[in-house]
């Protein structure tokens, strides 16, 4: 059975492995799994078997793995993130020989890879970390790829990546994002704007059930039709079908009975941290990773409920006895929808430009958003746009400066401040919204009451200020002079 040299090996036969391993077969390139626990290995045999026998062979062993690999060998590991990773490297790099790579396609930190690249150079073997996007699905049928490390590693496996990854009109989702640790950095912004945007669609549903008094009929038949215009997008799509889904306990929808906890698994704090780190404002990000802690606090809510009155929350009295126009409310609340997604991906891609010159990457922030047009969970139509802002000017500095996104913003200010004042004064929270309004409107003023701040800190601390109207550095003795 070893005769024939694989292409590529995968270790790590979890559900992220297993669909990426078959994928690999299927587009025709001979490839050998392994995973510690050898069942893994069996049920993936299993499947290549049933899907028509794709060129896949199962290894038991990591020495018969790894020497049933065509040099130099590339070898993509997909475990759990952390330890697991380091152990499975020096299971497998025992037998690997100079030239030969490594390629992890886990949610790992992006120091981690760092540090497992120079442990691998150490010993001639190159390294890449490489973010894998759109789960299950993706990974079988074409996930959006964010390599980044070695390009010796990525230019061995080039031609397998581009075929396994997702198709767009603009070639296949994958770029070699940069060195270093880049690639699982650019994928954990990836999951911090993902994050972003399912708290803002969560925001939006809030809305037109509580307010707009939207049924699931309605809220299904209203994202359809979103999906059709500029918000269309892979998580506009999902929710749109999540709404029409039925309860097979009980009666009505299934969305109704589930429980009010979001789980996580930590990429999106990490990109919080990140953009605190870097002294870039993620106000959007930072509030969907916020509602996550609050809606993990059940009993404590519903405590708070009972001892701060919900009376007359969200109930069309509440809203100063104005009835609520529906049609016009929906096409509010698209409106603000889309309006606060672009502050949102303004913050993801500024952090990611800052990173990029602190560690001299050299992202290409444009490049970045053609590869999530196609395969991942951010994957959207605008996406496009966001390319194409960056390709007009490589030096934007802020996405909600390019001319057209500008015009977009203006535009849509109107319904966006209804909306979140609608929902201020009904006491339903739209913090991702409310949000990236304030990014917007703090962003565009030319000045802030950050004076009165700076003016402070002088007073207290002498830490001097700067003046409109002449250059250099002033201090004042502000009690004396009062
Ligand atoms: P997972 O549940 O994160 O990990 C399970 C796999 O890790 C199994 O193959 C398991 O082997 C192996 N493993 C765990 N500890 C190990 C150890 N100490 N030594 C060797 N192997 C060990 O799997 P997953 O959901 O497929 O995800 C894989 C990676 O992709 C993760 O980094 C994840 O964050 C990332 N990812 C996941 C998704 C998704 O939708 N699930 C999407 C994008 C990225 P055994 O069978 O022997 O236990």
């Amino acid at each position: 059975e070893s005769a024939v040299l694989s292409r590529i090996g995968l270790a790590g036969l979890a559900v992220m492995g297993q669909n990426l391993a078959l994928n690999i077969a299927e587009r025709g390139f001979p490839i050998s799994v392994y995973n510690r626990t050898a069942s893994k290995v069996d049920e993936t045999v299993g499947r290549a078997a049933a899907e028509g026998g794709l060129p896949l062979s199962g290894h038991r062993s990591a020495q018969d793995f790894v020497l049933s690999l065509r040099r130099p060998r590339s070898v993509i590991i997909l475990v759990k993130a952390g330890a697991p990773v380091d152990q499975t490297i020096a299971a497998l790099s025992h037998f690997m020989e100079p030239g030969d790579a490594i390629i992890d396609g886990g949610n790992e930190w992006y120091e981690n890879t760092e540090r497992r690249i120079r442990e691998a150079a150490a010993r001639g073997i190159l390294y890449l970390g490489m973010g894998v996007s759109g789960g299950e699905d993706g990974a079988r049928n074409g996930p959006s790829l964010m390599p980044g490390g070695s390009l010796q590693a990525y230019q061995n496996v080039e031609d397998i990546l581009t075929r396994v990854a997702a198709q767009v009109d603009d070639g296949p989702c994958v770029t070699f994002v940069g060195e270093g640790g880049s690639g699982n950095f650019v994928k954990m912004v990836h999951n911090g704007i993902e994050y972003g945007d399912m708290q803002l669609i969560s925001e939006a549903y809030d809305v037109l059930r509580i307010v707009g008094g939207l049924s699931n009929a309605e809220l299904a038949e209203t994202f359809a039709e979103w999906n059709r215009g500029e918000l269309e997008s892979f998580l506009i799509e999902i929710t749109a079908d999540i709404f029409g889904v039925r309860d097979e306990h009980g009666d009505g929808e299934l969305v109704d009975k589930i429980l009010d906890k979001t789980g996580m698994k930590g990429t999106g704090k990490w990109t919080v941290q990140q953009a605190a780190e870097l002294s870039v404002a993620a106000p959007t990000i930072a509030a969907s990773l916020d509602c996550r802690y609050l809606s993990g606090l059940k009993d404590e809510r519903e405590a708070a409920a009972k001892a701060l009155d919900q009376a007359g929350i969200g109930s069309g009295d509440f809203i100063s006895g104005r009835s609520v126009d529906k049609k016009r409310l929906i096409d509010d609340v698209r409106q603000a929808l889309y309006a606060s997604k672009i502050c949102s991906y303004a913050q993801g891609m500024n952090l990611l430009r800052a990173k990029s010159a602190e560690k001299g990457w050299n992202l290409n922030l444009g490049e970045l958003a053609r590869i999530w047009k196609g395969g991942c969970i951010i994957r959207a139509r605008f996406l496009d746009r966001i390319k194409k802002a960056y390709e007009r000017n490589r030096g934007l500095a802020n996405l909600i400066v390019d001319p057209e996104f500008a015009r977009e913003m203006v535009q849509r200010q109107a319904a966006w401040r209804r909306v979140v004042g609608l929902a201020i004064e009904a006491g339903i929270s739209t913090p991702g919204m409310c949000a990236s309004l304030a990014y917007f409107d703090t962003y565009r003023r030319a000045r802030l009451p950050a004076n009165l701040v700076q003016a402070q800190r002088d007073y207290f601390g002498a830490h001097t200020y700067e003046r409109v109207d002449r250059p250099g550095s002033f201090h004042t003795e502000w009690s004396k002079i009062a």
